[in-house]
């Protein structure tokens, strides 16, 4: 006897709690969907200690199925106490950037996914200043974000700062990639690219020529960007959880 037919996983329906489907022999295979599995990717990388030196939790975004995958750094040592990337200063002057093009910070953390290159606080280097992660840390922190690039399939990724726009392209200053759309292969799809300045108050790159200039083309890019139309559409219904 047949087995029954179950509808395929459609990102715009809120998903049932796992789809069933049927093997040859009618078996019946039980198929999570990408947003539980999301969930679970979450649940596991809340528990990671893996680096040493690193100070936790992994600080972690919504577990959205956005079109738009934000990238940061690394938290910094307000966002380990407040449980949310971008919680503190450098957040507001990202997320005034965001709402000037349509998007306000909450709409924001419910639309986009935000990852970053490491998700735990490296801490104070000894001169003052945050440390910039080591490259090992960078590496065992990538398996997270390549399994999030598998699971979202991005339309597009918005890497914030040196250190994210560095995991996707080679250049030494930040006039050469940023206020340009680029394409990329990530994960053998041809992925857009929109690299940001890191927002923090230390930095004067996007308060002073070119970067200013650099950085209100660069938002002028996303603003038309058909993933962030998408995502400022009101009947914009993402799949999220807490
Ligand atoms: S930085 Fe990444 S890999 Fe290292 S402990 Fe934190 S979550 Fe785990």
């Amino acid at each position: 006897m047949p087995g029954r037919q179950y509808p395929a996983c459609r990102q715009d329906m809120h998903c049932a709690a796992v789809h069933k489907t049927h093997n040859r022999n009618h078996r019946p295979i039980i198929m999570k969907t990408r947003h539980i599995q999301l969930r679970e990717h979450q649940h596991q990388l809340a528990r990671c200690h893996r680096c040493p030196d690193m100070q936790g939790p992994p600080i972690i975004g919504t577990a959205v199925l956005s079109p738009i995958m934000l990238i940061g750094q690394a938290p910094g040592s307000k966002e380990i106490h407040l449980h949310r990337p971008f919680a503190w200063t450098a957040g507001k002057t990202l997320f005034s950037w965001f709402a000037g093009i349509g998007l306000e910070e909450e709409r924001f953390r419910s639309r986009v996914y935000m990852a970053a290159v490491c998700r735990c606080y490296p801490g104070k280097q000894p001169r003052g200043g945050d440390r910039v992660p080591a490259p090992e840390e960078i590496a065992n922190c990538s398996n997270w974000l390549e399994t999030e690039l598998t699971l979202l399939r991005p339309q597009l990724i918005i890497p914030v700062g040196r250190l994210a726009i560095s995991r996707f392209l080679a250049f030494r200053k930040l006039t050469e990639v940023i206020g340009d759309l680029h394409q990329h292969q990530v994960q053998g799809r041809s992925t857009d690219l929109l690299p940001l300045p890191h927002p923090s108050g230390a930095s004067t790159w996007h308060r002073t020529e070119p970067g200013r200039s650099l950085l209100a083309q660069a938002l002028q890019r996303l603003a038309t960007h058909p993933a962030w139309r998408k995502v400022c559409a009101e009947k914009f219904e993402p799949k999220a959880t807490g």
